[in-house]
């Protein structure tokens, strides 16, 4: 691909460039170990990537907790946080040992494993591509040697990742990358079956890098691997242990933030092993921004409002890949829909999608919905609220808990009303109420939860990059950070595909030729989106 110089592209320039070198480092090592399976050839071409984003700390918490926020928040909506039946004694406090007598790990209350067991059961049965990892591996343990600290959120969807890399050889030592989400039963099941953990819902800031600091500061044990979501566990590495990094193969971690953060410690200097940036795989991107939103806009909507959308008009802020989800589901329950974009292909993209592109001026003071999605800031105003019918409700999809300027509400002539967890009615002296949900952050995350399924692509994309990682050999990554090939992007697909029954057209020889391609793949270039 050649583009004139005035007009570069640095991120696909970059990543060009990149690959081009990796081809060059030969074979992937996960293939060596895998391809021995019976069924299906594992192998993983050749193109790797340098990336770029800058999150806030905000939006890490966000959204990491969009990766891991568990569908099996039990019984309860994700918004609900707390578990009040447990006892208010600090697990730091108590001892407790497992039924084989151990007590490495620090759990809420090691007697609820059973039940942590049945939630994992549950989360195993959409997750079956970690389950085929398990099975493919036909015990030839890719991950044997592996001393894994992670630092992800501990909930039934992790526990399969974390046994599946105990099955695959692994050894694991577990914290929580956010002091909310543990589902403290499945982290109960995991101390029980001798995952080292050490996490609970509802940790103190003390307790969150105390437990990081058990998983990393352990007598005759030393990680070598990092997963870490956030990058608390690396900067925890970098700050206190940095003679740890001296055995550290690699470090894979999935969120904007922390994907960040490396990137400033490769730019730095400072990034003194490889990272796999896990967050912006394809798939990943795909499944957690389009599909995930198109099944849970509407479950937060109705889950905090009981509206129904048949003939309802939305306005909807950003036609990318959240906005392109929103709208997929709200014109299938016949929604009128309307967008706003300022980018003229995803604005033509809506119009040829069948919806309006408008400016929020135009529609504010007849749509009965206002969702934003665009990942930018003050996209609804104080102006734009202030024109906005009786019980208009308003909610945000994107990243950042600015996108709605929420900021500018608290005023003393407004008056807020909690009506429901994560429901304020904002009432104007006139009397009109604006209904705003989970105060402007992610509804989706806040108001309900993520499809099991969505976790496992994620989980399976971390468990192959952790894989990569740990067998590559010395020189084929640098310190550096990495997109995953496009070919284990690629995999991962696949091993979800079995799911739906699908079943994949193989190239022939003459026609993988005629297109220039390995007929196991990749089948796409680096840059494809
Ligand atoms: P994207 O970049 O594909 O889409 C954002 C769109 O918003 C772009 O098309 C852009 O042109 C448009 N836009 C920017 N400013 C605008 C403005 N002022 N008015 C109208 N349109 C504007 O990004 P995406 O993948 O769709 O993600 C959108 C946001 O959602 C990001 O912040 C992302 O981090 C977040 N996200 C949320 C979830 C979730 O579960 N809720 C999941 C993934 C990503």
């Amino acid at each position: 691909m050649s583009m004139p110089d005035a007009m570069p592209l640095p991120g696909v320039d970059e990543e060009l460039k990149q690959a081009k070198e990796i081809e060059d480092a030969g074979k992937y090592s996960f293939m060596a170990t895998v391809t021995k399976a019976p069924k299906k050839q594992i192998q993983f071409a050749d193109d790797m990537q340098e990336f770029t984003k800058f999150p806030t700390k905000t939006g890490r918490r966000s959204l990491s907790r969009s990766i891991s926020q568990s569908s099996t928040d039990s019984y309860s909506s994700a918004a609900s946080y707390t578990d009040s039946s447990d006892d208010e004694v600090s697990p730091r406090e108590k001892q407790q040992t497992n039924s084989k007598g151990s007590s490495n790990f620090c759990v809420k209350n090691i007697k609820q494993a059973e039940f942590g067991r049945r939630e994992i059961e549950i989360a195993e049965q959409d997750m079956s591509a970690l389950i085929s990892l398990r099975k493919r591996a036909q015990g030839e343990k890719p991950l044997a040697g592996a001393k894994i600290v992670g630092c992800t959120h501990i909930t039934a969807q992790t526990a399969v990742l974390i046994e599946t890399l105990c099955a695959l050889g692994a050894q694991c030592r577990w914290s929580a990358c956010n002091i909310y989400s543990t589902q403290n039963e499945v982290a109960a099941a995991l101390a029980e079956a001798g995952v080292a953990v050490f996490a609970w819902k509802g940790e103190s800031e003390d307790d969150f890098w105390w437990c990081i600091d058990r998983c990393v500061n352990m007598d005759g044990w030393q990680a070598n691997m990092i997963l870490d979501d956030g990058g608390d566990l690396t900067h925890w590495v970098y700050k206190k242990y940095p003679n740890v990094f001296k055995k550290i193969r690699g470090i894979v971690e999935e969120s904007v933030t922390g994907v960040h953060r490396l990137y400033q410690l490769s730019k730095a200097g400072k990034l003194c092993v490889p990272a796999m940036n896990v967050n912006d795989s394809v798939t990943k991107q795909k499944f957690d921004n389009l599909y995930c939103c198109r099944e849970s806009i509407l479950d937060g909507l109705k889950r905090t409002t009981d509206v129904m959308f048949g003939g309802k008009q939305v306005v909807v802020c950003g036609y990318g890949e959240v906005g392109k989800g929103c709208c997929a589901a709200l014109k299938a329950l016949g929604a009128i829909v309307y967008i706003t974009e300022i980018d003229p292909i995803c604005a033509l993209q809506a119009c040829m999608d069948g919806f309006r592109v408008v400016k929020l001026n135009e529609v504010i003071r007849q749509v009965d919905v206002v969702i934003t999605c665009t990942g930018n800031k003050n996209v609804v105003t104080r102006e734009h609220l202030d024109r906005m019918k009786n019980s208009c409700i308003v909610c945000n999809m994107g990243h950042s808990n600015t996108e709605i300027d929420v900021t500018s509400l608290r005023t003393p002539e407004l008056t807020w009303e909690r009506v429901r967890s994560q429901v304020d009615h904002v009432i104007w002296p006139d009397g009109k109420r604006v209904v705003l949900l989970a105060e402007g952050r992610l509804l989706n995350l806040s108001c309900s939860t993520v499809p099991t399924f969505v976790l496992s692509i994620t989980a399976t994309t971390q468990a192959l990059a952790l894989i990569e990682l740990y067998n590559a050999p010395e020189g084929r990554y640098k310190q550096d950070v990495y997109l995953l090939p496009k070919k284990m992007d690629e995999y991962v697909a696949s091993l979800h595909l079995p799911s739906f029954d699908a079943h994949l057209t193989e190239l022939t020889d003459d026609q993988a030729k005629y297109l220039g391609l390995n007929k196991n793949g990749p089948f796409k270039p680096n840059y494809y989106r």
